[in-house]
């Protein structure tokens, strides 16, 4: 009998870049605790909180969306982001279980809803490159949402805090606390294009992929391939 794959929406939209390899996909998947040099600082994630904390704070007092929030549309409020595990849905076909964790859910003036992520992090080229997949997490929780309580989603959005670093930001005003220092960030908010379809054929080609007892192939010409390769021959 096959078994059900349980999946969040982050690491299905990896499927969705144009450099994925399946071969590292079922590798991550088979081992059985973590892969090593995998540490991520967890500062992003906490900044990423607090700047969910720093925009519903906005809406609480009265003020309603920040004014960098401007091209978003008109808000009416926010909703608190679910929880992962009230927040999935199970895709029949494939029989696999899509789970997410939006960051940010608010609500227009119509009743609909605008899902958000938050990315600490300067908009630059690199961030560019990454469009794809987060592209496809944020149409899967648009998938997600319109079957667990979001209905109908209208709109998607990435919002970049970027930390503000520069000699004047620095001696600006507020920054000297006797605690420490306070460090600002400026906000680039890019809209992207709600199109769920783009979910299906991930979906199943990840049931495609890791249904195999064999690894598929990697990359061709992958640098990483070729290091451990060299690696494993002088471990021997
Ligand atoms: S080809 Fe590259 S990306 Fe694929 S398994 Fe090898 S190291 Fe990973």
């Amino acid at each position: 009998m096959v078994q059900q794959l349980r999946i969040s929406a982050k690491v299905l939209a990896e499927l969705a870049m144009p450099d994925f390899c399946p071969r590292c996909f079922w590798v991550k998947r088979r081992v059985p605790d973590r892969l090593p040099y995998q540490s991520f600082p967890g500062i992003f994630s906490s900044i990423d909180s607090f700047s969910k904390k720093v925009v519903h704070g906005w809406f609480d007092k009265g003020g309603g969306a920040p004014v960098w929030f401007q091209s978003l549309g008109e808000l009416a409020g926010y909703k608190p982001p679910p929880h992962h595990s009230k927040f999935n849905i199970v895709d029949h076909d494939n029989d696999i279980m899509l789970t997410g964790n939006p960051d940010g859910v608010f609500v227009r003036p119509d009743g609909s809803h605008l899902i958000v992520d938050y990315k600490t992090s300067r908009y630059t080229p690199y961030q560019e490159r990454l469009f794809p997949l987060y592209e496809a997490q944020l149409n899967a929780y648009a998938l997600i949402g319109e079957q667990c309580g979001l209905e109908p989603v209208t709109g998607l959005a990435l919002i970049y805090t970027e930390p503000a670093t520069s000699d004047d930001d620095a001696a600006g005003e507020g920054v000297h606390r006797d605690d420490g220092f306070a460090m600002g960030f400026v906000a680039n908010v890019v809209l992207v294009e709600l199109k769920t379809s783009i979910i299906g054929p991930l979906l199943i080609r990840v049931r495609d992929i890791l249904d195999s007892d064999i690894s598929p192939f990697g990359r061709r010409n992958c640098r990483n391939c070729r290091l451990l390769k060299d690696l494993l021959d002088v471990a021997g």
